[in-house]
């Protein structure tokens, strides 16, 4: 989606070559984005010339003889396209107005989210959709930024992409934004100090202008036009890079979501004041996670081990009657449970139904009882589940078969019937959601120096 850069520069292009055009005629596509009938907004440009662009937050205004403007809204994936009247349209062209010169200019839009408002130029800074938009960066002071953020009760990264309150902040910016000012994106908005918001007026103010000197970022199908390709993507150090290294200290940057809008972060440079630091260390069965998260408890992390939580839940005769019964088991041992569990998928996820919710809230337990601690979650079942996105890192360990057979047997445990429940273990999904993996096939050495690399 472009912010307010790439509608800087969107802009800028169209500036070398709207101004002076004179419209002859127009041809509309797709009268969803013309927030007018389109019969009136004809007999509104036609004959009209353009005098002027401007931009106000990410919408583009197009100045008009006649004291008339439309406002545009590229949205989603809103682009402009310069052509000449003989151009065969595209198939996701919304509108062309044709100038009198033979030129073209086409607003094509794949999604057709994108609007056009015809506005009288006087007003249109007063009424919807502009007068909606806050003041950019350059515009607002922090005692602004500070008494807006008051009445939010949403993470911070949330309220900064309310343009009423900042405009010209997108998903983008936003992540670069609080990188830079090193503030975690989880906070909650009405926490953020004066300090702060003076840190965050500078920062937005310092990255949306360099982002315009290079012509905003070309993020996947956004291209302000053909053949122009901004150059800020390469300069971006927080969207983009989740799992790699934090260009500042080198420990792995996390990408969860936040109110749908996937967030990247450093957990160690934006440090969330009063809340834990979370490491989830995950695998399949005998894979070496407990060496592992035992490191990190060496490390003065506390270890909350899902197996543990469900070793005592099976204790509590509320849970075990139900599995007993959902089973006909006759009388409830674990090793009973594993043998009729192996057997199917569906008894699995039957058994999972009943005992992860109890896992779930356990751990919210354990982990809202020591806020002020460091904690290490060993669970083998981390991807996928609601404990995820509570992690400021995930780390995964996996084993050869070979490794993972001998290490069950040492335990005395059936081989094939623990392999057998870890069959469906998401190994590719676990390796792209994970800033580290670490195979303990090796010796143990090399494992500890590899964990010696991070600052934990
Ligand atoms: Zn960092």
């Amino acid at each position: 989606m472009p912010e307010l850069p790439e509608v800087e520069t969107v802009k800028s292009i169209l500036e070398t070559f709207v101004p002076g055009k004179r419209v002859k005629s127009i041809d509309v596509y797709y009268s969803g984005c013309i927030k007018a009938p389109v019969e009136e907004f004809s007999s509104f440009v036609i004959g009209e010339t353009f005098t002027r662009m401007s931009r106000r937050g990410k919408f583009l205004i197009f100045h008009m003889t006649n004291n008339k403007v439309v406002v545009s809204h590229l949205r989603m994936e809103g682009k402009y396209f310069e052509g000449v009247e003989t151009d065969v349209p595209d198939k996701h062209d919304i509108i062309r107005y044709v100038f009198t010169d033979g030129t073209t200019l086409r607003y094509n839009d794949v999604r057709k989210f994108g609007i056009l408002v015809p506005q009288k130029e006087d007003i249109c800074h007063s009424i919807a959709p502009l007068s909606e938009v806050g003041k950019e960066p350059w515009d607002l002071t922090p005692e602004e930024l500070y008494k807006g953020l008051q009445n939010k009760k949403s993470t911070i990264k949330e309220a900064l992409l309310d343009q009423g309150l900042i405009a010209g902040l997108g998903n983008i910016y936003d992540d670069e934004v609080l990188f830079a000012t090193r503030i975690n994106p989880k906070r909650i908005a009405n926490t953020i100090t004066k300090e702060e918001c003076v840190a965050i007026v500078r920062e937005s103010d310092r990255i949306l202008k360099e982002a315009i000197v290079n012509g905003g970022s070309t993020i996947k199908s956004y291209h302000p036009k053909e053949g122009v390709s901004g150059l800020m993507q390469t300069r971006l150090l927080a969207y983009g890079h989740g799992n790699e290294a934090c260009p500042t200290c080198g420990f792995p940057m996390r990408k969860i979501f936040i109110g749908g809008r996937g967030t990247v972060y450093c957990p160690k440079c934006q440090v969330n004041f009063g809340e834990p630091l979370i490491v989830g260390v995950t695998g399949p069965i005998a894979s070496g996670k407990s060496t592992v998260s035992s490191y990190l408890e060496k490390k003065g992390y506390l270890k909350i081990d899902a197996d543990l939580i469900v070793s005592e839940i099976y204790k509590n005769t509320d849970v075990t009657n139900v599995i007993k019964e959902r089973f006909s088991m006759a009388e409830f041992s674990r090793e009973g449970l594993l043998a009729i569990v192996s057997q199917s998928e569906e008894n699995r996820k039957v058994l999972n139904s009943i005992v992860h919710p109890a896992v779930y809230k356990e751990f919210l337990k354990r982990i809202d009882e020591n806020k002020d601690k460091k904690i290490v979650l060993d669970v083998p079942l981390l991807i996928g589940s609601p404990l995820e996105d509570i992690c400021d890192l995930i780390i995964t360990v996996i084993a050869d078969e070979s490794n993972q057979r001998k290490r069950i047997a040492e335990r005395g445990k059936d081989v094939d019937a623990s392999l057998a429940l870890n069959k469906k273990w998401p190994r590719g999904i676990a390796k792209r959601k994970s800033g580290l993996v670490f195979t303990t096939d090796g010796s143990l050495d090399k494992l500890y120096k590899n964990l010696d690399k991070y600052d934990w």
